[in-house]
């Protein structure tokens, strides 16, 4: 087939799912791709010293994989040297002809909970939409779409700074705290890297907290002539009053009011009655690994929240729960478990694991009871004994999956992490006579 679009022949650096979804549709377009992953050889064909480097027109780069912080791939490195422009799988995406109304969300935490919510919501008011990105399908593999489709895209900050031609019909952007900042040299890269979604032109929209520093910074960094909507507490509050979130298990919690009220503006732009907006936050099912119940017997309940890789997001559940045995730990962020300590209110103990154990203990010394152990298996162990000597009244003990850290150390991901909980959860309420179905 042929294609009008300036790329002839790219590099595509990391085999993963947006590296294989490159692949596919470079071969479906005849450009000529040359591939290399550090743990999939087959892919290659010529070693990278021999790849047309003076020829090539980009080199689409997985998310995954660093081309400036905190030290560029050898392959990326390359590129630099022979100015062949480093691209992001979505840029790839644009380049070869995604047609669509493109709605991009990014922000620290919230982006698949507020994304997967808007693509529900333009489900249920009959409005044809696609959802993917950082979430689920690469865009590169969604069907063709044409000018009048919606894509709802989760957009990470990797992939921000790397598709310098995004300029969606509506950028919506969350909240910006510290996270991922070895890959951004810095808060103020992490930032920049997020405002590029700010940069759009005149005709589209930004949805953007207003009572975030963060996001405050960027809309600074991207000196942005968009729309803006800005969140302010009060609308977080009404969404929070109006109590149909809280009808729905999958969205408990003040901080899903954020996405709610977010979910609730981009809809209404699109066109979307509030009627259909209410009846959808009331339908939309619960993404696995956010504050997920997996397992209970009698008065003691498992929580899997296993996608909150960073402080902020596991101060989340930790103001959703009342008698929480809290279980965290991992690879830390800079700033560890600082931001929870306001909200150990509800907390009876805490249980830490893993590479950030003993970083974790030292923060949380003096606030809560904390024990150290070597693996998740043995905390959740601890944890659900000590529940169980809980004094017997009729008040839920929550026992919280929250890591507050990425997974990396002990597991291949945050759904291995959480599957893992989940299986040691079932097989413990299992044993204690469990009463809900795994
Ligand atoms: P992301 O895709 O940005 O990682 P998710 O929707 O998957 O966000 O949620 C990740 C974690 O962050 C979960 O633990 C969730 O409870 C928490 N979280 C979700 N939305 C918010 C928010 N608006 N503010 C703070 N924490 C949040």
């Amino acid at each position: 087939m042929q294609h009008s679009c300036s790329l002839q022949i790219i590099g595509i650096l990391g085999m993963g799912r947006s590296g294989r979804a490159v692949l596919q549709r470079a071969e479906q377009l005849g450009i000529t791709a040359h591939c290399f992953d550090d743990s999939q050889p087959e892919y290659q064909t010529v070693s990278p010293a021999d790849w047309p480097w003076q020829a090539m027109d980009a080199l689409v780069i997985s998310p995954g994989i660093p081309h400036n912080h905190p030290a560029p791939h050898l392959l990326a490195q390359m590129a630099l040297d022979n100015q062949v422009e480093i691209i992001s799988e979505i840029e790839f995406s644009i380049r070869t002809g995604r047609a669509g109304r493109w709605v991009v969300i990014t922000g620290t935490n919230g982006k698949s909970t507020t994304a997967s919510l808007l693509a529900h919501i333009l489900e249920q008011a009959g409005v044809p939409a696609q959802l993917g990105g950082n979430i689920g399908t690469a865009i590169t593999s969604l069907p063709a779409t044409d000018d009048n489709d919606i894509l709802v895209v989760e957009a990470s900050s990797y992939q921000l700074e790397t598709t310098p031609s995004l300029a969606p019909e509506i950028g919506m952007l969350l909240n910006l705290t510290p996270d991922h900042l070895d890959r951004h040299g810095g808060m103020e890269g992490y930032i920049a890297a997020k405002a590029n979604l700010l940069r759009q032109t005149p005709q589209t929209a930004s949805i953007i907290c207003g009572t975030d520093a963060g996001c405050t910074r960027a809309r600074e960094i991207a000196g942005s002539s968009a729309t803006a909507y800005l969140l302010k507490q009060a609308d977080i509050e009404a969404e929070f009053n109006r109590g149909i979130q809280l009808s729905n298990p999958g969205l408990q919690g003040r901080h899903n009011s954020e996405n709610c009220a977010a979910a609730r503006i981009a809809a209404q732009i699109l066109g979307c009655d509030d009627e259909v907006i209410d009846a959808a936050i009331a339908s939309f099912s619960a993404l696995a690994h956010r504050l997920q119940p997996v397992a209970r017997t009698r008065n003691i309940q498992f929580i899997n929240d296993s996608k909150a890789t960073n402080g902020v997001a596991a101060t989340s559940a930790l103001s959703s729960f009342q008698h929480i045995y809290w279980l965290a730990g991992g690879q830390a962020k800079e700033d560890g478990i600082t931001p929870c300590l306001d909200c150990l209110g509800d907390v009876e103990k805490a249980y830490f694991y893993g590479q950030s154990a003993d970083m974790f203990s030292r923060t949380a010394d003096g606030h809560i009871p904390v024990s150290v152990f070597g693996s998740l298996n043995e905390a959740v162990d601890a944890a659900f004994s000590d529940a169980q000597l809980a004094p017997d009244t009729d008040d839920m003990q929550t026992i919280l999956l929250s890591p507050a850290a990425a997974s990396f150390d002990q597991f291949d991901n945050f759904e291995a992490r959480g599957d893992a909980f989940s299986a040691i959860a079932c097989a413990l309420a299992d044993n204690a006579e469990r009463q809900v179905s795994c």
